[in-house]
């Protein structure tokens, strides 16, 4: 009989997962990660990222955000170094990218916030290709490989992306019912080499060989503004401690999701935030 594809994540295969913190360790033990998040209207993203990253465990935190973002985001995440774009609004990838060799960061997560500016989208068809590690992909990062299929064959190879189910209608196509959900999910993680987290109520997450670990933390309360950030930051945090990425994935999104289950209790599925979340985040 062949094994099932598929998994359920519970909280004895979570406590397997996460690793000790070796006694003798440094900042410089946990990786270095690097955010490429926020636009103009939108640096509540960048935050939420950052914060929810440094709250999993990462060693050192930079985050590229538009100039207009610069002050917001070192007062309100004094514990991440922050780079200015050069553009005011947008992400277009001067300064980070141009200045600093993408060998300098152990990882990078990219999405939350950024919008669709055509400079972004110029940043991504560059920064991609230089890329041998895996990352995080999120948000409007996702929609702009929907809308430029060309970039999917370039992704580093067991990247994470974090579309809910409207951004992965678009990278695929509509369904008729779960199973066929369920069928592309797989199909375009085994095609394109990829961990895929179809997020919602018991998030699926899909690996490359074409397994599924459903995920059995999360609430309601989850589905309002700003928890994909916290998650995004969660997973590239994980990327950055060296986690492989299946792992990754299906560790950050049951903390998130065990997280928003410690808020509801709280505050109530109606009364809780994403900041809330990002309180409420544990790794014991
Ligand atoms: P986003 O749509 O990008 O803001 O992401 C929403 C986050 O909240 C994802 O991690 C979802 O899995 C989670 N979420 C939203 N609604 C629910 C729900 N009803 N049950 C469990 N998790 C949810
Ligand atoms: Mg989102």
């Amino acid at each position: 009989l062949a094994p099932t594809p598929y998994y359920y994540t519970q909280a004895r295969d979570a406590r397997l997962l996460l690793r000790k913190r070796d006694r003798f360790s440094n900042k410089g033990s946990f990786g270095h990660a690097l955010l490429l998040v926020g636009s103009y209207g939108k640096i509540g993203a960048a935050v939420l990222s950052a914060r929810a990253c440094l709250r999993s465990g990462v060693g050192l935190l930079t985050v590229q955000v538009p100039a207009c973002g610069y002050a917001i985001l070192q007062t309100a995440v004094p514990e991440a170094m922050c780079l200015p774009d050069t553009d005011e609004h947008y992400l277009t990838g001067q300064s980070a990218v141009d200045s600093l060799p993408p060998a300098t960061f152990s990882t990078l997560g990219i999405g939350p916030g950024i919008g669709k500016n055509p400079g972004t989208l110029t940043m991504l068809r560059n920064l991609l290709p230089t890329l041998e590690k895996p990352i995080v992909i999120d948000a409007d990062a996702l929609n702009l490989l929907s809308e430029h299929r060309d970039l999917l064959d370039k992704l580093p190879r067991n990247s994470i992306l974090t579309p809910h189910p409207k951004e992965f209608e678009r990278l695929t196509q509509p369904w008729a019912n779960d199973y066929q959900k369920l069928d592309s999910l797989r199909d375009f993680a085994k095609k394109y080499k990829v961990v895929v987290v179809l997020k919602g109520a018991y998030s699926a997450v899909a690996t490359p060989d074409g397994d599924i670990h459903f995920n059995s933390t999360g609430n309601p309360g989850l589905s309002t503004g700003g928890t994909g950030d916290v998650l995004t930051g969660i997973l590239t945090a994980l990327l950055a401690q060296g986690y492989d990425p299946i792992e990754a994935a299906v560790l950050g999104v049951f903390a998130h999701g065990l997280a928003g289950d410690k808020a509801a209790e709280k505050r109530g599925p109606v009364g809780m935030t994403a900041s809330d979340v990002i309180d409420a985040l544990s790794w014991t």
